[in-house]
């Protein structure tokens, strides 16, 4: 255990807390959490669940209804046909991605992790005792993986590519002709599989689902595990729900691991999320419209900072910040900012802001901010954040 480290996020929000008890105004722009709430009739499904007594163990691989319910949504949002001994409900899409790798990984293999990333894709790929082979994609090529570089990183021990789409933390849409390049790529090497985690895939500024591997290119699909779940489509991350689908006896495998571990997900959050995925998906339209104003919102402001800079993001409720600006200055106290750990540190200490430094997702010297803030707490940050930049000499 000497070798993980707990979640930069879940050490973030604690010192966020003991400085809010402390009595200071906190604002996190670092939440994974969005401040929508989970649909009324979803809400409604759990309690009539509850109430109906669907309150004991379900089926280790989920409830038969929320496994067909899933299956539609994949044929609904990407064509996408799989059995249902080729799906699984896991404890969010966390469990469904940790069940693979812990599945399928020796000690001596690979995981082709692109930069930047969702942290625990590390830490995870580590507590299977293999190895991550990070990828930097330069903010040039949009944050995104080039087919050269994933053809240098591959080796004979690659045992999985992990693409996720968008990306947390920049905001990156994956076309359907990036994805084709990557496709390429991958088809030349038979054994190497894919883990594509769409988490935000309904979270897109121009209305369409993202594009995912196992669509895009039929021949990646009997060795592509599509990841995803519920938890920022229908703002239920409390809920833990996510699954996946790919090859059985992968998910046969996975299944084991998830008997043996946590006998599968809440009875009643199986329930609440049929009704999502069975239910009216207006809300996914109007949630990303909010969105995208924020977003709008939030790059103007950003860009309107001494030393910051920001393009939009296609997906997501998060920006990606360029802080090369500010490396090299001094804070008041006379400390020096020379990385964006020391920017973001300088954030908290003095602006009362958190934001998550890009270190932290494997590129540098950016910081992430989240728009999943009602619009008067980005304004009130942002203005605290530009005070805070004109201050450093
Ligand atoms: N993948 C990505 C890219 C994420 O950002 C997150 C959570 N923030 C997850 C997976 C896991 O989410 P959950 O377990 O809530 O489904």
């Amino acid at each position: 255990m000497s070798g993980i480290k707990p979640s930069p996020a879940s050490v973030l929000r604690r010192r966020a807390r003991e400085l809010r008890a402390a009595g200071r105004d906190i604002i996190e722009l670092s939440s994974g959490n969005l401040d929508f709430p989970t649909p009324d009739h979803v809400i409604a499904a759990a309690h009539q669940a509850a109430l109906r007594g669907e309150t004991r163990y379900t089926d280790v691989d989920g409830t038969p209804e929320l496994k067909q319910a899933v299956q539609a949504a994949l044929r609904r949002d990407h064509r996408l046909d799989y059995g249902l001994d080729e799906i699984a409900i896991t404890n969010g899409s966390t469990q469904a991605l940790f069940n693979a790798l812990l599945a399928t990984l020796a000690a001596e293999d690979e995981v082709i992790i692109p930069a930047p990333y969702w942290a625990p894709y590390l830490d995870q790929v580590r507590l299977a005792g293999a190895t991550p082979v990070v990828v930097p994609c330069a903010q040039n090529n949009g944050f995104k993986l080039r087919a050269d570089d994933l053809r240098a990183a591959i080796s004979a021990r690659t045992r999985w590519v992990i693409v996720n789409n968008p990306v947390n933390p920049s905001g990156a849409l994956y076309s359907h002709e990036d994805l084709s390049e990557i496709a390429a790529v991958l088809l030349q090497h038979p054994d190497i599989f894919v883990l594509a985690d769409g988490l935000y895939e309904h979270i897109t500024f121009d209305g369409a689902p993202a594009p995912t591997l196992a669509a895009i290119e039929p021949r990646l699909k009997p060795r592509t595990l599509t990841v995803s779940g519920l938890a920022k489509s229908y703002a239920m991350m409390g809920w833990r729900i996510g699954y996946a689908a790919g090859p059985a006896a992968l998910i046969r495998a996975m299944i084991t691991i998830q008997s043996q571990t946590t006998s599968g997900a809440s009875s009643i959050s199986q329930a609440a999320a049929v009704a999502a995925l069975d239910g009216p998906q207006e809300v996914l339209a109007e949630r990303a419209a909010i969105l995208r104003g924020r977003r709008d919102r939030f790059v103007e402001l950003v860009n309107g900072c001494a030393g910051l800079s920001c393009a939009p993001p296609e997906g997501t409720f998060y920006l990606l910040v360029n802080c090369a600006g500010v490396i090299g200055k001094r804070a008041p106290n006379g400390r020096a900012i020379e990385t964006d750990r020391d920017f973001s540190t300088y954030l908290l200490e003095q602006a009362d802001v958190v934001v998550f430094p890009g270190e932290d997702f494997g590129l540098s010297p950016y910081f992430r901010v989240s728009f999943a803030n009602p619009s008067a707490t980005i304004e009130e940050a942002a203005r605290r954040v530009r005070r805070a930049c004109e201050t450093l000499q």
